[in-house]
């Protein structure tokens, strides 16, 4: 049975339980909001606890904060996976731990178990439903992540494949040869895998992400995975057993006895004998809250530039790698972070809290509250919207 929640009324609801929902949480905690209450649907750091068990941060973690330069990979000014966990690409198991540790030692409000199924405003307030109970929020931060949102429906018969978000690990896969497509970090990291265990692979990609020099790492492999395929291809035998295909679109998959089809964007078939992998990324992750927001041209959600809030329902922020602003992605945890202590700060001032600006002193110093979101426009990493042939695509979001 399904244990039913007895909190009926917050002041700030925060919807998940990863790097971006703990991440505000203590931002707001920091800004003197006590009445705060994060929920997930699973546990803490549960997307990590889903990665594949061969998979870790891109990102490296260096303990460097008392020099002002905050571990990439860490959610607050203070503390450093790094320094936590001793290693500098933790895996997804290590992240979760590293994420319990902060909700420990700082006590997070945050309530496991708890499903969000709708949110509505009625009057200035959210009424949120869950599958344990109705909760009354002022203000809800939305931030459940992309990683439980797959793209695995996104063309004719896309569903035939194996998502790379399913598979818990690599050797338990049947079969020695295997087409994965998507090139980018969970593509290469599925056919790097695969190929250290004897398996061939046949890598296909819309572009040539392998060879591109965006400086941006969310538009180009990050120099993680290309000194991972660098030293593969150093051994002539693993060399041999990885096949790159380039400027290739699959447009569907069908599924016959025994084998799949492939078609890409000129219909040329390529017919494979194990289940083919769909390493092609994440839907934004706004779900159920979808509709409280606007959309571009583009069909990127928008966020005000103040706060991260939707424009269609005040008093629902955003947390997390969907942002965009002026076309500048922040898939990464380093990048979104740069937001939380702006939206901690607004959340605080309409509360009417003392002192905001000066209790998130240190958010601001360590580059947690940036406001000056002039680096999305003047830096090389923004998407120049007249370049419509050739969509860049990010590293997580739409592999
Ligand atoms: C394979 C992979 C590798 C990555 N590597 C890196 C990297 O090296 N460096 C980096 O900076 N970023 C990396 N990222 C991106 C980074 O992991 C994500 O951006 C980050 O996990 C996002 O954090 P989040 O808190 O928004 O989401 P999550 O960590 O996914 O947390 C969201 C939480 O919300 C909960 N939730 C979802 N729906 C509901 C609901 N309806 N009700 C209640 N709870 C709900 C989920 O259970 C989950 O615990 C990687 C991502 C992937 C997929």
């Amino acid at each position: 049975m399904k244990k039913h929640l007895h909190i009926t009324h917050t002041r700030v609801l925060i919807v998940g339980a990863g790097p971006a929902g703990l991440g505000v949480s203590l931002a707001l905690q920091r800004a003197g909001v006590t009445d705060q209450l994060v929920i997930d649907a699973r546990e803490v750091g549960a997307a990590f606890r889903a990665w594949p068990n061969t998979m870790s941060l891109l990102t490296p973690s260096f303990y460097s904060n008392a020099f002002g330069l905050t571990d990439l990979n860490s959610i607050d000014p203070d503390t450093s996976p790094a320094d936590f966990l001793h290693t500098q690409h933790p895996n997804g198991e290590g992240y979760a731990k590293y994420l319990e540790a902060i909700v420990s030692h700082f006590q997070l409000p945050v309530r496991p178990g708890v499903k969000v199924t709708s949110v509505k405003k009625e009057s200035a307030r959210f009424i949120v439903q869950s599958e344990q109970g109705e909760i009354h929020a002022d203000y809800v931060v939305w931030a459940a992540g992309q990683f439980f949102h797959p793209r695995d429906h996104d063309f004719p018969g896309a569903e035939h494949a194996l998502h790379s978000s399913r598979v818990p690990d690599w050797s338990a896969l049947e079969g020695d040869e295997f087409t994965v497509i998507g090139g980018y970090e969970s593509g290469v990291d599925a056919a790097l895998n695969l190929v250290h265990l004897g398996k061939s692979v046949r890598l296909i990609s819309r572009g040539e992400p392998w060879a591109s020099d965006d400086p941006d790492p969310s538009r180009s492999l990050s120099p993680r995975t290309l000194d991972r395929l660098r030293e593969l291809l150093k051994t002539p035998e693993k060399a041999g057993l990885i096949e790159f295909v380039k400027n290739t679109t699959i447009k569907s998959i069908e599924k016959g006895p025994g084998f799949w089809t492939l078609r890409d964007q000129d219909e040329i078939p390529l017919a494979t004998t194990t289940r083919p992998i769909l390493a092609n990324g994440f839907h934004n992750g706004l779900g159920i809250v979808s509709d409280h927001f606007e959309y571009d041209e583009s069909n990127n959600p928008i966020f005000t530039e103040e706060a991260d809030e939707s424009t269609r329902t005040p008093g629902l922020f955003y947390s997390g790698p969907a942002l965009v602003h002026r076309n500048a992605l922040f898939c990464f945890i380093y990048k979104f972070r740069a937001r939380f202590g702006v939206i901690a700060a607004e959340i605080a001032t309409r509360l009417g809290l003392p002192e905001v600006e000066a209790n998130l002193k240190t958010y601001a110093d360590a580059g947690f509250m940036n406001r000056d979101l002039d680096c999305c426009t003047n830096c090389e990493c923004a998407i120049d919207p007249d370049d419509a042939e050739t969509p860049e695509p990010a590293s997580f979001a739409q592999l």
